[in-house]
């Protein structure tokens, strides 16, 4: 099944999506990315009480799992009583799946509430936002409108903690918008990517960054010397991958470009010549 987490996985990289299935080991990160789902979790929670009364769909199976048969036809039960907010709602159609955070009723269909720990909007959100849509349509949904409940950066805490400041709500549908026309194309092309048995082969790239750090950057990079040009100090990342793509890819290439600047040529320098740490004892005012 498909899931908005791997269509958005397969949107950055299809080898991401293909490595995520069959090789999910080789991963990195996992503390990192638990921490995140948890703050997520927790933002996730708090922003259900933005709506008032809500019911929740969540079901598990007695091994811990989401319960997705439960959960998806619960949801339909709430859809056709007209309930005016649903929280994680599960549609599941021609084999891909999601849960709506937030569904709530208005004009005679349901708005899409995505919400994210995130303090703006980004075209990944987008992204994820046009792929539910595209299940609950489908599931003869109408969706009225698609949002983004994201943190609000200005927002200082009093005593209480007030939720209606804390989070902002931004209208996504522009960016729905732009990414609906290639929903079906990218369901086809990632269902093709899973039930290939062989790994995809692209090579390291600028979506290795784009919109996240990919957690199999250190396998896909295995082949980088243990100091590259992606080490380089205030390098931008286009111009890593630049040299990247010219061979110029580890420390004694990167001395034959001019471009470099004192700090990245001293940073070279001190490890080709393993001259151990260097102190800027000006900045210090030791002389
Ligand atoms: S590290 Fe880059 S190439 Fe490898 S799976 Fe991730 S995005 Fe794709």
């Amino acid at each position: 099944m498909l899931s908005k987490s791997k269509y958005c996985a397969f949107s950055q990289c299809p080898k991401r999506l293909w490595l995520q299935a069959y090789r999910p080991e080789l991963s990195e990160d996992n503390a990192a990315l638990d921490a995140r789902m948890e703050a997520g979790n927790e933002v996730g929670d708090l922003a259900r009480g933005l709506f008032g009364e809500f019911t929740e769909v969540t079901a598990r199976k007695e091994d811990g799992r989401l319960d997705l048969s439960r959960m998806i036809a619960r949801t339909r039960q709430l859809v056709s009583e007209n309930h005016p907010v649903i929280c994680e709602a599960a549609f599941s159609y021609e084999g891909n799946y999601c849960a709506v955070d937030i569904l709530r009723r208005e004009n005679g269909g349901y708005a899409i509430y995505e919400v994210k720990s995130a303090t703006h909007e980004a075209e990944i959100y987008g992204v994820d936002i046009a792929y539910q849509k595209y299940v609950l349509e489908h599931c003869g949904i109408s969706v009225t409108s698609t949002y983004l409940v994201c943190i609000n950066s200005d927002y200082v805490r009093g005593e209480e903690l007030d939720i209606q400041q804390l989070f902002k709500i931004v209208d996504m549908s522009d960016w729905v918008t732009l990414e609906s026309p290639l929903v079906p194309g990218k369901i086809k092309h990632a269902g093709e990517i899973l039930a290939r048995k062989e790994e995809p082969t692209l090579d390291i790239a600028e979506r290795c960054e784009e919109p996240y750090h990919c957690p199999f950057w250190g396998y896909c990079a295995r082949h980088l010397p243990e100091h590259s040009v992606f080490d380089l100090y205030r390098l931008p990342r286009k111009k890593k991958f630049d040299f990247y793509r010219r061979g110029i890819i580890s420390y004694a290439d990167a001395l034959a470009v001019p471009s470099l600047s004192d700090k990245q040529l001293r940073q070279i320098q001190f490890r080709l010549s393993d001259c151990g740490t260097f102190i800027d004892k000006g900045a210090f005012g030791i002389f």
